[in-house]
């Protein structure tokens, strides 16, 4: 019997790799970049099964050019570079990794808070550009996180991680109650927008990228915000309207933020909103421990090898796409 074809957009961790090559034969795109799309769109003509990165858009047009594709497992929580409507309409399964990167993403949140509110990076600018000449009582004065209130947006399972760690650093917690209700659950009082713009010190982004999250944060969110609040986005760019951040931020209608994504990625050192002076900037690494990206890697061969056994796979996204059309 001929192995299934299962391809593969990056090269992920040995173990998953080898686990994967005992269910099928391997395509492995080595490139140092994402796939181009005229080559995931011709191996993707012979594939049984795909396992993708958040950088590769699966939408109609690749999914119309696989007539044998059961399932495509992407390596990532977040699946806004699927297009589920049109795999479920060709019942094509499509899986993600959630829970496994919960920890480092939630860790990754908090040494933005702490790098932000304590000046960091600048410090260790300074000190490497041999400016470190005496101690100063005026020199690098951050704000303290220690009794400010956090705010969280979006309290599934990274914003909750977030919240844990915020007790221990003595900051009282609240949620935005998307539906305006107040509500306390967990020690964490929900507010209505106006509210929960009004008390939070510090706003965190924990809302998947979809249509009605797609630039929340805009010009009037901004201005409800304390002038000395900090923002932090380990999410998605799309959430927040960047040109409504920038002008916020050069009109000092708030302090400071952090920013692992953009709308737009990679960016450059020239990007208007990574080199700000008030902004610090990663790229996109909210997962990106040892740990957390072999056990994701993992987590998306075990939906492989569910779908391709005709076993319901664990992280199922879409499950009408298992519906017969009769
Ligand atoms: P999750 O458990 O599904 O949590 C998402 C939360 O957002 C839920 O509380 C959900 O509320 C809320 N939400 C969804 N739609 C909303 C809307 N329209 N308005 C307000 N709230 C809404 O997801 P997660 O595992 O915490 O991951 C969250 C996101 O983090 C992912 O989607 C991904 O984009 C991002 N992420 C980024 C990195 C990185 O490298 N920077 C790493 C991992 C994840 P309900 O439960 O009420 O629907």
């Amino acid at each position: 019997m001929q192995k299934p074809l299962i391809v593969v957009t990056r090269r992920i961790h040995f173990e998953a790799l080898q686990k994967l090559n005992e269910l099928g034969d391997l395509k492995i795109w080595e490139g140092d970049g994402p796939i181009d799309p005229i080559t995931f769109a011709a191996w993707l003509k012979t594939a049984d099964a795909c396992l993708t990165m958040l950088t590769d858009r699966v939408d109609e047009l690749a999914l119309s050019q696989a007539p044998h594709l059961k399932i495509v497992s992407n390596m990532a929580v977040g699946y806004d570079n699927f297009d589920l409507k049109a795999a479920t309409a060709r019942h094509i399964m499509m899986t993600n990794t959630p829970d496994v990167l919960t920890e480092a993403t939630a860790e990754l949140t908090w040494a933005l808070i702490l790098a932000l509110m304590r000046n960091i990076v600048p410090a260790r600018d300074d000190l490497l550009a041999g400016k470190w000449t005496t101690w100063r009582p005026d020199g690098f004065l951050g704000t303290e996180v220690s009794g400010k209130t956090l705010g969280i947006v979006g309290l599934g399972r990274i914003g909750r991680a977030v919240a844990r760690r915020a007790f221990a650093f003595n900051m009282p917690v609240i949620a935005w109650a998307r539906d305006g209700r107040a509500t306390i659950e967990e020690r964490i009082p929900r507010a209505a927008r106006s509210q929960f713009l009004a008390r939070a010190d510090v706003v965190t982004l924990h809302v998947p990228l979809t249509p009605q999250t797609y630039h929340l944060v805009d010009k009037d969110w901004l201005k409800a915000m304390k002038p000395s609040a900090f923002l932090i986005n380990t999410a998605r760019g799309g959430v927040v309207d960047e040109i409504a951040l920038k002008s916020a931020l050069d009109r000092n209608e708030l302090a400071g933020a952090a920013l692992d994504v953009f709308a737009q990625e990679p960016v450059d050192a020239r990007h208007p909103l990574a080199s700000h002076p008030r902004v610090l900037a990663t790229p996109h690494i909210g997962s990106a421990t040892n740990e957390t990206r072999k056990a994701m890697a993992l987590r998306a061969v075990a939906n492989i090898r569910a779908a391709l056994s005709g076993h319901v796979p664990p992280d199922l996204l879409n499950p009408d796409s298992l519906l017969s059309n009769g």
